[in-house]
């Protein structure tokens, strides 16, 4: 018996045990099930909504504010103006450089995740505009393999980022990751040091860089492209960090702040610009292309003083958390 079966036995046995102990979890639970594809149960507040009502607000719970993952397609028609989506590399895909295998070979976890996700790998490219103004846009999608960047994810960005540069584009990333795709060894680790490459000379051609961090962004992604924005930008109670809370517990031998690791914690420490929730995220993302465009010629300013008046709170919220 390989070490994984032997995990995976051990695992199911627990399990089982558990769910006869306590027989009425199950039948609750169960009791409790709500339709499929009709009503949402916030992970949050336990609040019931209307999946279509939670798709109009942008997927984030009209009671508490919680902000449910989205998967990339789904961010990419929130953002960008109808008709103006040019995706670029669709088939890129990986070819198991290292006939990588765990529990499964690699290669046919790939092909699951297509399956599954209809994606052909963690991230989605290509070039668009958002409220008229041009921009290249990579999108990460936490449903392929939990967004872990691979040699697919790390060239489509570097892509990404050298069409946004040689078309003068500003760039946007939009990240959800778990970190480096281990299944892909160093290889995985590269894409570190291609991805910040590209944009540095992505800055030197004096473009804009604006990484907008979802939840999750931890591992390689956070240790690389999403910390290197000119404006970092971060939705409500994203976790955000490095890695895990009880490693650094363990490294450190001391006990971390609560809120350590959230978008807040870290507006307040300095390393994210702003906190914007997403139903104000197109507005304040036009704001800020406008405002860098070389040219700028703003027939309808509307946009911007709304954008303007949501980013006033933000900043002084910076300010009140400094001065503490
Ligand atoms: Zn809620």
């Amino acid at each position: 018996m390989s070490l994984f079966d032997w995990f995976a036995e051990t695992r199911s046995r627990a399990s089982e045990a558990y769910y006869r102990k306590t027989p009425n979890l199950n039948q609750n639970s169960q009791e409790r099930e709500i339709p499929d594809g009709l009503w949402h149960k916030c992970s949050s507040c336990s609040a019931l909504t209307y999946v279509k009502d939670l798709k109009t607000n942008l997927m984030v719970c009209p009671e508490c504010g919680h902000h449910n993952q989205v998967d990339a397609y789904e961010r990419i028609a929130q953002l960008i103006d109808a008709g103006t989506w040019q995706e670029m590399d669709a088939d890129l895909t990986s070819c198991d450089p290292l006939g990588f295998k765990d529990r499964k070979p690699y290669i046919d976890r790939i092909k699951e995740y297509k399956q599954k996700t209809g994606l052909s790998d963690g991230v989605i490219t290509g070039t668009g505009k958002i409220d008229g103004c041009d921009a290249a846009l990579a999108v990460m999608d936490f449903r392929f393999m939990g967004g872990s960047m691979g040699s697919v994810v790390g060239e489509k960005i570097t892509r990404m980022l050298e069409t946004a540069t040689a078309k003068r584009f500003p760039a946007l990333i939009f990240c959800a990751s778990g970190g480096a795709r281990m299944q892909e060894g160093i290889l995985s680790l590269m894409q570190m040091a291609k991805t910040s490459a590209a944009l540095e000379r992505h800055r030197q051609a004096n473009l804009l860089y604006i990484p907008v961090l979802t939840n999750p962004t931890t591992g390689g992604v956070t240790a690389s492209f999403a910390m290197l924005g000119d404006i970092i930008l971060a939705e409500p109670k994203a976790l955000i960090g490095f890695t895990g809370r009880r490693v650094i517990e363990q490294t450190l031998k001391q006990k971390i702040p609560e809120g350590f690791q959230s978008s807040e914690y870290l507006l307040a420490h300095g390393f994210v610009d702003a906190v914007v929730p997403r139903t104000k995220l197109k507005q304040n993302l036009s704001m800020i292309l406008k405002t860098h465009q070389p040219h700028t010629l703003i027939a309808d300013d509307r946009h911007l003083k709304g954008a303007a008046e949501s980013f006033v709170p933000m900043m002084s919220d910076t300010k009140q958390a400094s001065e503490l």
